[in-house]
């Protein structure tokens, strides 16, 4: 009698104990998915965050964009290729953003060249 009560006291301690290990294991999985839904959450809002602030202190460069974008759409504007290179994938380069249907195209090697040593760079050759 008095084992019979003390051996099931013993099964009820271990089942306990095992539930514990499962719940403990299941809030680290539960911790460990959530720090992972976080991080892509911050990721994500730091991509918006920084797209939408270039947006803020850009308005002039991405209004010219969306225009470019609409009139190369609508076929108002036609794709040229690179100015230097002649490949057809190119980018649309504003000189100055007044008159934004006025580009000037770049592939992405040369746009991003033009960039980074300054707007002269590559001066229009007419004949050229
Ligand atoms: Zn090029
Ligand atoms: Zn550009």
């Amino acid at each position: 009698m008095r084992n019979l009560v003390f051996g099931r006291r013993a099964t009820d301690r271990r089942r306990r104990s095992v539930r514990k290990l499962e719940l403990a294991a299941l809030s680290r999985y539960l911790s460990v998915e959530s720090a992972k839904l976080q991080a892509r959450d911050a990721a994500m809002l730091k991509t918006d965050t920084r797209q939408a602030n270039w947006r803020r202190a850009n308005p002039a460069k991405y209004n010219a964009h969306l225009a470019v974008q609409r009139a190369v759409k609508a076929g108002e504007l036609e794709k040229q290729a690179c100015e230097v290179c002649g490949i057809e994938m190119v980018d649309a380069h504003h000189d100055q953003y007044d008159d934004p249907l006025k580009v000037r195209w770049l592939c992405r090697r040369h746009h991003t060249r033009l960039h980074h040593y300054g707007e002269d760079m590559f001066p229009i050759r007419n004949g050229l």
